[in-house]
């Protein structure tokens, strides 16, 4: 199998994925993981991190004028979260799909809300609904080096 360029560097997106505090204290965090490993993309950050009220409200700023928009930063920040990037053709649309819809009971059988949740105030995941957010939302939860630039042995086998 040929190395060497693989994808245009202009095709290649991030997604800022992050397992809520009740994935991670419900034990979810090796499975939720596992979906986007299985997948083929490529995590290039990951940490552990209890985040502040200030993050929440920065990261959620689009939904201040929510009526649950004070539960939701109160749910966020009730303890750790892992915050991931992760990288590749297409990697916010399909890992939106992945995740499934926001409501955990209207989320399709095999994705990660639809089988591991039920409520839409503890739907275990966020993915980022755009590139642009992608960037944003990484920027914003990861410091200067705290990303990896790595390549895997995987992506010959992944992409033709
Ligand atoms: N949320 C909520 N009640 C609602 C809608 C959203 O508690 O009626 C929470 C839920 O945790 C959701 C998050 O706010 O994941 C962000 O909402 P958004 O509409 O962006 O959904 P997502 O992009 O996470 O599917
Ligand atoms: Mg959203």
């Amino acid at each position: 199998v040929q190395r060497g360029r693989i994808v245009a560097a202009a095709e290649v997106e991030q997604s800022y994925i992050m397992i809520k505090p009740d994935g991670v204290q419900r034990g979810l965090v090796g499975e939720i993981i596992s979906r986007f490993e299985k997948k083929g993309f490529l995590l290039k950050g990951l940490k552990l991190f209890q985040c502040s009220k200030d993050l929440a409200q920065e990261h959620y700023k689009d939904l201040k004028d929510k009526p649950f928009f004070p539960t939701l930063i109160d749910y966020i920040t009730s303890g750790p979260v892992v915050c991931m990037a992760w990288e590749g053709v297409g990697v916010v649309a399909s890992a939106r799909k992945l995740i499934g819809a926001t409501n955990p009971l209207q989320a399709e059988p095999g994705t990660i809300r639809g089988d591991l949740a039920v409520q839409t105030g503890r739907n275990v995941v966020h993915g980022s609904d755009s590139p642009d957010n992608g960037k944003r939302e990484i920027s914003l939860w990861f410091k200067e080096g705290e990303l990896c630039e790595w390549e895997s042995v995987q992506t010959p086998w992944l992409i033709e």
